[in-house]
């Protein structure tokens, strides 16, 4: 049996104790933003959160593209979230390769290029992409000022989260 086949089988059953009432309109709180990486599955855990609290934009990475910028539009501005929290990890697939090198390796192995180049959005470090994703989001003139944007890093090892600040831009004369 397919993989999804015998999630279908196990939807069945979850849907013999579902709970009409989860059908309601959702009222989250916080949208986060993170990795499609499964170790940043569960947020409710990482973050003390049940679900209903959470709007979840998910990204290889992750990238904030212009796309997850209009999913916070629409998070804090149509559904009512009122903080936006960008999650990066430790150990992340989009570091093990550049855009360049993936693109030329799937030329190769698929024998046609028409496709390249992709944009993945590979980087390097996980601290300077959160600061770049804080700059993004709080450059954007459609997301309120006073909702706070703050980026963290979770550690796959030890499953903290560790703050990322960004540099502070000095005032130019
Ligand atoms: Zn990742």
């Amino acid at each position: 049996m397919s993989i999804i086949d015998k999630a279908l089988t196990a939807n069945r059953n979850y849907a013999k104790n579902y709970d009409p009432a989860l059908g309601k309109r959702p009222a989250p709180k916080l949208a986060v933003v993170t990795c499609m990486d499964p170790r940043l599955s569960d947020l409710p855990g990482i973050l003390g959160m049940p679900h209903a609290d959470l709007d979840v934009i998910r990204t290889g990475g992750p990238a904030v593209t212009e796309d997850v910028l209009g999913e916070l539009v629409v998070s804090t501005r149509v559904l009512g979230t009122r903080e936006i929290l960008l999650l990066n990890h430790t150990g992340c697939g989009f570091t093990t390769f550049t855009d360049e090198e993936l693109n030329a390796k799937l030329s190769a192995s698929t024998g046609d290029a028409s496709p390249a180049p992709m944009r993945f959005f590979s980087y390097k470090d996980p601290e300077e992409n959160t600061r770049e994703q804080i700059k993004k989001v709080r450059a954007h003139p459609w997301i309120a000022k006073d909702i706070p944007v703050r980026g963290f890093i979770f550690d796959v090892e030890t499953g903290l989260l560790s703050e990322v600040h960004p540099i502070r831009q000095h005032a130019t004369a």
